[in-house]
């Protein structure tokens, strides 16, 4: 079916904010799940220059449509049972979707549906989407519903079979024409360009490099042009998170940067979670890459201590973790002390602390600002006893407290490899990251010992996963407290 009319829309035109050829796509499933539901008709209206036109088809979705849905959409069994297969269409709808802006109402329903089913024939599609629910939202703040039915109703658009893939697609079009012409051309086209968003594989990145990737623990670099390191990460299943980079919303301008700069990905498997953990951190420790700004300073991690004054007043100080009194408890890690001073600050004003302590440092005698706010319980003025002072401030640390060493010296955490004789050792003492061993076979512990120390490290994303390991550890990974001897 085709057809080269719309009287809204004066061909050849573009959108204003948009110079690239639409594709408006509706399609009717056989339910909500885009891997169990499969699709029984798609509707598309294109758009470039040289006009409009309309194209739509049955699909034989294999599989019996609920009767509810045959009842919603009006489409039955007996309508698609003489029509294609999605496989005997598929080259056809490519050919219409290829270059063009992928735009539905719900676009993430559509296009899920059409990925999976394109990717089931082993087809990645790759296009830049339009939402015209979120463009609705954006340029109708004031309305609350932006279903497809209420915007027919508000605009008056005319339809002739609802919930059948063309006529919903047609309706969708019609809506955008409204739209253009409703609001002002600014206004419309910065709409448009802040929905429009490409859910891409890195241009630069060869399709065969991520075939390459493998589904086990690993650490992934990113590099960029000239072999310049742009990221590292680590996963239990490399494969999918780094698939996951490339077809994630881009909630940033940063991280939709790392895509376009992407030239290559290369994979270092490792033992196992923990291995991999690791090794990322000291990666991103030691090779700084561009773009891992959460452990990039990781050596200036600071916390917090506790210090009793002359008068008794536990008084909260911010060191770095290498200053640290690691015989005494650490309150947070912080990747800076001004966050480590904020903690303070907001601890203080929920809990009634004095700013003499919290604050700024300042013996007891006068009131402090808090006090004169009336925010300050009043250890400053002595109305508040040290006594009470200390413990809503010990009870408030608490909840940020690192976890006391529960052993008696170092431990080693052994990490076997699922599917191999692989072994990663490390020797952790304190929390911190001392020593490391990879082999094959039963790892010889005491010699272990004698490894060279590599700095100690105490890291943030490390600390959470050791105490996850070490209170209940994962199967493949044994603890074996290495005593105090030596
Ligand atoms: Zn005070």
């Amino acid at each position: 079916m085709t057809s080269t009319s719309d009287p809204e829309l004066p061909a050849p035109s573009l959108l204003p904010g948009l110079d690239r050829p639409l594709a408006i796509v509706d399609i009717e499933t056989t339910g909500g799940s885009v891997t169990r539901d499969r699709i029984t008709e798609i509707g598309i209206v294109e758009v470039d220059a040289e006009g409009v036109r309309e194209w739509s088809t049955l699909i034989n979705p294999q599989i019996p449509i609920p009767y509810t849905i045959q009842r919603f959409t009006g489409i039955t069994d007996a309508m698609v049972a003489d029509a294609p297969r999605f496989e005997q269409v598929a080259k056809e709808i490519f050919l219409r979707l290829e270059g063009k802006v992928f735009v539905a109402h719900n676009v993430r329903f559509d296009y899920g549906f059409l990925r999976n089913a394109f990717g089931n024939l082993g087809f990645a599609l790759n296009q830049e989407l339009l939402c015209t629910v979120k463009l609705s939202r954006a340029l109708y703040p004031e309305e609350a519903r932006h279903s497809l039915e209420k915007i027919i109703q508000r605009f008056g658009i005319p339809v002739d079979s609802r919930h059948r893939a063309l006529a919903d697609a047609r309706a969708t079009w019609t809506f955008i024409c409204r739209a253009r012409n409703d609001k002002p051309a600014e206004d419309f086209a910065r709409a448009i360009q802040n929905q429009t968003r490409r859910p891409s594989l890195p241009p630069g990145l060869d399709i065969a490099v991520l075939d390459a990737l493998p589904s086990a623990p690993g650490v992934y670099h990113f590099y960029g042009e000239g072999r310049s390191l742009l990221y590292v990460g680590k996963s239990v299943d490399v494969r999918k998170r780094v698939l996951s980079h490339f077809t994630a919303d881009h909630a940033t301008a940063r991280e939709m940067n790392l895509c376009q700069q992407v030239r290559d990905v290369r994979v270092t498997q490792t033992t196992g979670e923990l291995s991999a953990l690791l090794l990322e951190a000291r990666e991103i420790k030691a090779r700084q890459p561009l773009f891992n700004r959460r452990l990039r300073r990781v050596s200036q991690l600071h916390t917090l201590q506790l210090r009793e004054d002359e008068q008794g007043v536990l008084r909260p100080e911010v060191c770095t973790v290498n200053q640290a009194d690691r015989s005494q408890r650490l309150y947070g890690l912080f990747p800076a002390p001004q966050k480590a001073r904020e903690t303070l600050a907001a601890i203080g004003r929920e809990r009634g602390l004095c700013d003499h302590v919290m604050v700024s440092p300042a013996k007891p005698g006068s009131a402090c600002m808090g006090r004169q706010l009336k925010r300050c319980r009043g250890l400053c003025t002595g109305d508040w006893s040290v006594l009470q002072h200390n413990t809503a401030l010990m009870d408030a640390l608490g909840k940020v407290a690192l976890k006391a060493w529960p052993y008696a010296g170092p431990v080693a955490l052994i990490e076997h490899a699922d599917n191999s004789d692989r072994y990663s050792a490390f020797i952790i003492d304190n929390w911190c990251l001392v020593a490391s061993e990879e082999g094959v076979g039963e790892p010889q512990l005491a010699d272990l010992k004698l490894l060279d120390s590599q700095p100690a490290l105490l890291d943030k994303d490390i600390y959470r996963y050791l105490v996850k390991a070490l209170l209940k550890p994962a199967p493949g990974l044994r603890v074996v407290p290495l005593g105090t001897e030596s």
